[in-house]
């Protein structure tokens, strides 16, 4: 299996999502230009990936959408990914919510809630318990991913599980570092820090040049 950098991995993510709804309304081909207004990726950059994970493309044609989502896959999603989420407050629940979560490529089997108000409820189909049944699950249903989505000052208790039920893979929504033993793998995500990264990127393009 050949190995691609992370970057080109998240773009084949990014044209996949494109090329599912392409499909979904019927589209049988799709250009590079096309591909590049619907991912906000330039069609230089989505040529050089596209001839690199194989040959999908007609010349004046474009790219056979479902052959490009078939050789995109090939690469990227070899399995199903199942997922289990920690804390089902304003955030959670909101991903327990999305659509996307229940496709073939990405599946959340639990969710997992330390108010007991919350467990033994659904939502989306997906059934919330109490933390004691955590390893368990977990196991079972051979979850790779935990996502965190408790307070802060729970996140480590909850890391500290997760890595301790045998998942290697963490996806951190609370706003705090959480440590983790060598060869687990945590994924950061705060939307502030996007959102303040962003504004200092228009800044810095406005700054004023002193000469
Ligand atoms: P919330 O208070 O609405 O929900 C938190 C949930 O976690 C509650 O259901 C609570 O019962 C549960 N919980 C608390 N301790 C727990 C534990 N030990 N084990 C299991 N469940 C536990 O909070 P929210 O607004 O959904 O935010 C959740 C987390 O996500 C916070 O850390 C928040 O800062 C963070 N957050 C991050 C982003 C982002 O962009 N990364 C955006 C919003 C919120």
């Amino acid at each position: 299996m050949k190995k691609f950098p992370q970057r080109t991995v998240t773009r084949a993510f990014m044209y996949l999502r494109a090329l599912d709804s392409l499909i979904e309304e019927g589209k049988a081909y799709v250009s590079s230009g096309e591909l590049a207004a619907m991912t906000a990726l330039t069609d230089v950059q989505i040529r050089k990936d596209i001839s690199v994970f194989g040959k999908a493309g007609k010349p004046r044609v474009g790219y056979d959408t479902r052959r490009l989502k078939q050789l995109l896959e090939e690469y990227v999603v070899q399995n199903v990914v199942h997922v289990v989420l920690f804390g089902v407050g304003n955030l959670g629940s909101a991903i327990l919510r999305y659509p996307g979560f229940q496709e073939d490529k990405i599946k959340m089997v639990a969710a997992f809630d330390s108010d007991p108000n919350k467990v033994d409820k659904a939502i989306n189909g997906i059934s919330i318990y109490s933390l004691d049944k955590a390893k368990l699950l977990i196991q079972k249903k051979h979850v790779e991913i935990g996502v965190i989505a408790v307070p802060k000052q729970a996140s480590q208790q909850i890391a500290d599980l997760l890595v301790s039920c045998g998942i290697q893979g963490i996806v951190n929504f609370s706003p705090t570092t959480i440590t983790v033993p060598k060869g687990i793998f945590v994924k950061n995500i705060d939307l502030a820090v996007e959102f303040l990264s962003l504004f200092w990127d228009m800044n810095a393009k406005k700054a004023p040049r002193y000469a």
